[in-house]
């Protein structure tokens, strides 16, 4: 099959004809129809996430079941799938406590498991949800690593009706989905972004501020109950400040892996609870699949060639983009 391959961290992806993976027990081979390029396969590729080399790269995938494994119950070739992140085992004190994106034996595509950017993936079938009617392959491919995530976050930080929710970064994969969530919960959404990004976000959002110095212009508004900061350390300090007494900031999306200071004495005075999402897990997915076919969250994205997928991966760090970027293998 086609696929592209990691030999190693830095090293460019190479394209290759790749044996297709035999799905072994409790497992489904998938034909990916659709992939996404996230931040994280830069950052993998980059070496900044421990990746097993050579891999195929690729986390975020939707597709058709081809052929399933002994003892898999519930999916059948023909079956309509998108895929978390990630494996998880259904058996540690984490899974068993129903955060299976804390599994300690959990394993990501593309970093530990052959991933998406393949023309077949093989999948544990725990990490398979399947898609709901109307909803298409492309919108799905990123419904885990995005949509789900910020599902839970937000869902995690109680967002309710009335609520007044900001997102940093809004013009980028998490943060475009991240208004679309807010809004399908009853929330008002606050999105920040850079000058000239604002026709983009403003039919998504209920306010768009685009001053890198937007808490002052936040609070002036009466200030935000919920943060989604998808950028991290540029605009983490302002995210912070804009939030009221009491505010919940949801830690998704990070540009810059290297360490941040922030200010404590604030945190604390103003009893800011710090939430971090890391991925979802197979109810958030449903859920994330379900906002998708209500009409309520509709996937922002752009579909690319096979042959785009290094220069896509390459092109992270620019974010010219809007929304996210889908390839078809
Ligand atoms: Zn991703
Ligand atoms: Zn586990």
């Amino acid at each position: 099959m086609r696929a592209y391959v990691l030999r190693s961290p830095g090293q460019p992806y190479e394209k290759a004809d790749v044996d297709v993976p035999r799905p072994g027990p409790g497992r489904a081979l998938v034909r990916v129809r659709a992939a996404a390029v996230c931040y994280r396969d830069y950052l993998a590729w980059q070496g900044w996430q421990r990746v097993r080399a050579p891999i195929v790269p690729g986390h975020e995938f939707a597709g058709d079941v081809v052929e399933v494994g002994e003892g898999v119950e519930g999916l059948v070739p023909g079956d309509r799938v998108a895929g978390l992140v990630y494996e998880y085992c259904g058996e540690c004190e984490q899974c068993r406590a129903g955060k299976p994106y804390l599994c300690r034996s959990r394993r990501v595509f593309g970093e530990d498991l052959d991933g998406a950017f393949a023309e077949y993936v093989s999948v544990d079938v725990k990490s398979l949800v399947r898609l709901p009617p109307g909803v298409g392959y492309e919108a799905a491919s990123f419904a885990a690593c995005v949509v789900a995530t910020v599902v839970r976050g937000l869902e995690k930080a109680g967002v309710s009706p009335g609520s007044a929710v900001l997102v940093t970064g809004a013009s980028g994969g998490i943060g475009i989905h991240a208004l679309q969530v807010a809004r399908a919960y009853g929330a008002r959404a606050i999105a920040v972004t850079r000058p000239g990004k604002e026709q983009h976000v403003s039919r998504y959002a209920d306010v768009t501020v685009t001053t890198p110095e937007f808490s002052e212009e936040v609070r002036k508004m009466g200030g935000a109950d919920i943060v989604v900061e998808s950028v991290g350390r540029p605009t983490i300090g302002q995210s912070i400040r804009s939030l009221k007494w009491g505010g919940r900031l949801v830690l998704i999306g990070n540009v810059d892996p290297a360490s941040t200071e922030m200010q404590l004495g604030l945190l604390i005075l103003r009893e800011i609870d710090l939430l971090p999402a890391i991925h979802a897990g197979p109810r958030d997915l449903e859920k994330a699949l379900r906002l998708v076919a209500e009409g309520k969250v509709q996937p922002v994205y752009t579909t690319h060639s096979f042959e785009e997928v290094p220069g896509l991966v390459e092109a992270m760090p620019r974010g010219g983009h809007v929304g996210r970027r889908v390839v078809v293998p």
